[in-house]
């Protein structure tokens, strides 16, 4: 146990309807008993389009104290919360523990009046008076064109009570500190301006030094061979090793019998589970929901109020801005699956293609029996000539709106396996010949149109320790190389296919299965060169599924160790995301030794099932896919925008999955300032042009109303947030894009305009400047 884990919450006595619940008793650190009140829940109901909602406002955790039962109280709240989350769809519907109802609820009348009768007026005074100029400090920079600012005086804190604001800006600032450990400790970036600010209210100094980024690969210089395995450093001895699920490095096989791994730092799974708690309960505390819900609201507003008084100054620049325009900014496909980066009319092109060229060749084995490709369709009753798309059917549409598994089976070109095998997959008889011609005719299409750049998805199931090898030898043989392509491995959440097919023993070996081979690549790189050349051009780590199924599984200090889970059922999405996380960390901490690139964690996450994924993700990966399930929580949408944290959002994926095109939050996180960037996902089932991310940037400026300034802010999102090297980084956005605001964009190639820049980081720095200020106010 490590401590003190949640701030004391005690919302004033006021006379509320209660609903009482069963008490629970516990033992505090000196042993005596007392009585927990496990969570009361006054509640309040209002009326909403004629119907009466159910709203859970106030949710008063006593939460005392360190002790040996902190975990299980904690654990009890975490329940309860994942309880609520996974209820049916109709009873969700109701205000969650982590929502704020879109009436702000400090409007209602027991709210106003707890804010009027319980604050300390005095101390508010005090702190106006002390605070004023600091939060009219005048930027820095220079060179930002003349704009209307936005400022808001008198009293910052209006509309909670000044307890409120001090508890919510203590909780905020933990989660900050907690994002910035477990970035730190896997080389993954947290940006300059929060950690200013922790360092301020710490009372410490920032110095650049303590800025940690991940490390990629240069393109190579022109004439060099990217497959070259020439300078492989040589084996350094270390032994690589899994114990309870995390792999560990040891100088030798005599230190690693006797467990004594290496110094290399790694969460602590008890220190994680702590903070996983501590972040449960800071998402459902009722204060600072109303909180981040009413700064949520004032960014919206303030962004409008800029955009109206700004709108044509913005474009002003940008038309003064020789020849770079929203067409030749550097733009990057943040999200998209290898399997299905080529459009529907393209795939249908090449097996017509195929067909003409390759008819007799021996292509596939149908039931032990080696069959050409013309035997292989007439066993498929077809003939490509009459193919169309229609009935090629790869495309999503009405079928698959919330259903997953319809859409899974779209990757099957006219519903045949085989012609997915033949087509879309890296291991099949002829060595996944097309799969690589098929991508690299993507490649070319990139490399002409030229500012275009993509982060295709390749899997790794973990099912088998070989998998690498066939991949990296499919990379190698097939020379699947190209400047606009940046890779990042994929693995899909299946543990319970699996093992209830008897594939592997436990969960453990999954894991060990997908990380183990890397480990080793990484200590002789000479023993596997095509592992460690395909490893150079890997930036990252992702983990996919259908995030709307259940585990039914809570991850706690009570869950088993991965080499114990050899049930058929799947852990959870935390479980699985905690140790891709942990083994990731230990690698790069090796790699970063060896001098070699390391690699990001970037999941899928929020595109469904309960908002706890989001908040796995805040503490562990990079940067998020999707993210769409940030609507339903105030508390992670701000610390989402606090820690500037990158989301790739897919609209029209998720317009043929999850959710409307017109209810996609992409507009609105935009305008509230955080940072999103838009992807395909799968061109294959979701687009028609040749120019499948072109085609989502049009269609978001079209249903959104969105600016050229707008548009090439989204695209330097994108630059940003990729795995593209520091170099191309530095070609692209200017050589300071290291820096926030201003000082970091380069117009003459972003295409951004200045008095956007400033707009964004004043905001930002207003933001964190509250919560230092509610620090401070003790
Ligand atoms: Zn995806």
């Amino acid at each position: 146990m490590t401590g003190l884990n949640i701030a004391l919450v005690q919302w004033p006595n006021r006379t509320l309807p209660t609903r009482e619940e069963p008490c629970q008793t516990g033992e505090d650190s000196s042993g005596q008993e007392r009585t927990v009140n496990m969570p009361k829940v006054p509640e309040m109901s209002f009326k909403c389009g004629g119907r009466s909602i159910l709203q859970v406002v106030l949710t008063p955790y006593t939460l005392c104290a360190v002790s040996s039962e902190t975990d299980d109280r904690m654990r009890a709240i975490a329940e309860r919360v994942f309880a609520s989350e996974t209820k049916d769809e109709d009873v969700r519907e109701e205000i969650s523990l982590f929502d704020v109802a879109e009436n702000c609820p400090i409007l209602n009348q027991e709210l106003a009046d707890h804010v009027a009768n319980d604050d300390d007026v005095e101390k508010r005074m005090k702190i106006l008076r002390r605070t004023q100029p600091l939060l009219d400090d005048k930027p820095t920079y220079l060179e930002v064109p003349h704009f209307q600012r936005v400022t808001i005086t008198g009293d910052y804190a209006a509309g909670v009570t000044m307890d409120d604001f001090e508890l919510a800006c203590k909780g905020l600032y933990r989660a900050l500190t907690i994002r910035e450990k477990y970035m730190k400790l896997a080389f993954q970036r947290f940006p300059i301006t929060p950690s200013q600010f922790l360092c301020q209210i710490e009372g410490e100094q920032w110095k650049p030094e303590d800025q940690v980024l991940p490390v990629f690969t240069s393109p190579p210089k022109s004439g060099e061979d990217p497959f070259s395995t020439k300078g492989l450093p040589p084996n350094n001895g270390y032994v690589a090793r899994m114990k309870d699920g995390v792999i560990f490095v040891y100088k030798d096989a005599a230190s690693a019998d006797k467990h004594q791994p290496l110094n290399h730092p790694g969460p602590d799974l008890a220190t994680f589970l702590d903070d996983m708690n501590f972040l449960i309960a800071l998402i459902a505390q009722g204060p600072t929901k109303t909180y981040t819900h009413r700064r949520l609201k004032f960014l919206m507003s303030k962004f409008n109020v800029h955009e109206m008084l700004n709108e044509m100054e913005e474009m002003k620049e940008l038309k003064n801005n020789p020849h770079r325009d929203f067409y030749n900014c550097r733009k990057v496909d943040t999200h998209i699956h290898a399997a299905a980066c080529m459009n529907q009319k393209h795939l249908l092109r090449f097996i017509k293609r195929s067909y003409r060229v390759d008819a007799d060749r021996v292509v596939h084995v149908l039931k032990g029996k080696e069959v050409t490709m013309k035997e292989l369709f007439a066993s498929l009753n077809l003939h490509p000539y009459d193919l169309t798309v229609d009935s090629l059917d790869v495309h999503a549409g009405r079928q698959t709106f919330q259903r997953f598994d319809k859409f899974n089976a779209k990757y099957n070109p006219v519903g045949a396996s085989e012609l997915r095998d033949l087509y879309m997959k890296t291991e099949n008889h002829i060595s996944g010949e097309y799969f690589a011609t098929i991508i690299k005719e993507v490649s070319s299409d990139l490399e002409d149109a030229r500012y275009q750049y993509a982060e295709p998805r390749l899997s790794i199931y973990g099912c088998n320790p070989n998998e690498w090898d066939k991949l990296s030898s499919w990379f190698n043989k097939h020379k699947v190389f190209s400047p606009n392509l940046k890779w990042m491995i994929q693995i899909p959440r299946i543990y319970d296919i699996f093992r209830g097919r008897n594939f592997v023993p436990h969960f453990g070996k999954m894991l060990e299965n997908i990380f183990l081979p890397v480990f080793q690549a990484t200590i002789d790189p000479q023993s596997n060169p095509e592992l460690s050349i395909f490893l150079k051009h890997v930036t990252g780590f992702d983990s996919v599924d259908d995030e709307s199924k259940h585990s039914g599984h809570m991850f706690s200090t009570k869950s088993p160790k991965p080499e114990e889970w050899d049930i058929v059922k799947s852990p959870s999405y935390s479980y699985w995301i905690y140790y891709m996380y942990a083994n990731i960390t230990r690698l790069n901490q090796l790699r970063k030794e060896r001098g070699m690139n390391t690699f990001q964690f970037r999941p899928h996450c929020g595109e469904a099932g309960a908002v706890t994924h989001l908040l796995a993700c805040f503490m562990t990966a990079d940067n998020i896919s999707h993210g769409l399930n940030l609507k339903k929580s105030p508390v992670l949408q701000y610390l989402y925008f606090l820690a500037q944290i990158p989301i790739a959002m897919s609209p029209l994926s998720n317009n043929s999955l999850f959710l409307e095109y017109n209810k996609n939050p992409l507009l609105e996180f935009h305008q509230k300032g955080l940072m999103v960037s838009l992807s395909t996902d799968d061109p294959m089932q979701f687009h028609y042009t040749k120019e499948p991310l072109m085609e989502e940037y049009a269609i978001a400026a079209q249903v959104f109303k969105l600016s050229t300034c707008d548009m090439c802010e989204i695209a330097r999102n994108s630059v940003l947030q990729s795995g593209l090297s520091a170099e191309e980084k530095e070609h692209f956005l200017g050589t300071n894009y290291l820096k926030d605001g201003p000082e970091g964009n380069d117009i003459r190639k972003t295409n951004v305009a200045q008095i956007r820049m400033a707009y964004r980081y004043e905001t930002h720095c207003y933001e964190l400047n509250l919560i230092k200020q509610g620090l401070m106010a003790e």
